[in-house]
């Protein structure tokens, strides 16, 4: 989503959440296989960048997806509607518990005055094929492990929103294969989810000792000239793409739930669209 960057122009990499492989929760996949986004995509028109905040000024068709995203399901519910039609549109980024009222009126109220909307049939492809593709879905990113000649640590949330720890442990393994002379860890930091990895009230203490401690060990390798492979319990298991401990917990009934409501809610979106365009 806008090219890369030369591996000689990084000293490491660290990501949370987020890595070639995009495993999604089974609503947020359900959600992306609808063509929710196609849809909206049309509504928008021309004009896909839409007005958050509440006081903004937004053209019917920005008002219609706004109600429209109000709708639709997600895990937490909120009594801020900035934080409503984002949740609509992308799922619940965070666990409300995590973030302090201080930073979450600052999101939502100072923070992202609009959301473009341009990236998001081309995130739609990445998320359906489950790694990264480029924007007519061809895989020419995955194919050149050699430009990721770099030491790397992913850190997945382990109380999953919108992707799964598969996300992680699939870019840890591909490292490992790929290349085996740098370093690379992976973490799984329980009771986070998305983006409340970096900005949870105890994310200083729970998630960024990892990332100081990857750039420490990075900055120490480029000093001293060497890649190392990391040797650990784990490098045994590094190229036998095995099963994740921190795969998806199966949330039995329930987590079917949510697809169904999401299929009904589905079809009065089509109707309420074909309504209004007609
Ligand atoms: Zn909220």
């Amino acid at each position: 989503m806008g090219g890369h960057v030369s591996a000689t122009q990084i000293a490491s990499l660290c990501c949370t959440n987020s890595s070639m492989f995009f495993k999604l929760t089974r609503s947020s996949l359900f959600k992306m296989r609808l063509p929710l986004i196609p849809i909206s995509m049309g509504v928008l028109g021309k004009n896909t960048i839409i007005p958050l905040f509440q006081i903004s000024k937004a053209s019917s068709r920005h008002r219609l997806l706004k109600s429209i995203a109000r709708l639709i399901p997600r895990y937490e519910r909120c009594t801020c509607d900035e934080c409503e039609v984002f949740s609509g549109i992308f799922g619940n980024t965070f666990w409300h518990q995590n973030v302090s009222p201080t930073l979450h009126y600052w999101l939502n109220k100072h923070s992202l005055p609009s959301l473009p909307m341009s990236a998001f049939p081309h995130l739609r492809k990445i998320c359906t094929t489950g790694f990264i593709v480029d924007p007519n879905g061809s895989n020419t990113y995955l194919i050149h492990p050699e430009r990721l000649a770099l030491s790397t640590l992913y850190i997945s949330g382990g109380r999953s929103l919108l992707v799964t720890p598969q996300t992680s442990f699939l870019a840890n393994q591909y490292m490992r294969l790929h290349q085996p002379h740098y370093t690379h860890t992976r973490i799984v930091v329980e009771g986070f989810g998305h983006s409340d990895l970096l900005i949870g009230e105890e994310s200083y203490k729970k998630v960024f000792p990892h990332i100081l401690s990857h750039i420490r060990s990075s900055e120490e390798d480029q000093r001293n000239g060497v890649t190392r492979l990391q040797e650990s319990k784990y490098s045994k298991e590094a190229l036998s793409w095995g099963d994740d401990l921190y795969g998806e917990r199966k949330k039995g009934f329930l987590s079917w739930v949510s697809p169904l409501v999401l299929f009904w809610l589905f079809m009065m979106f089509s109707l309420i669209v074909a309504s209004y365009l007609l």
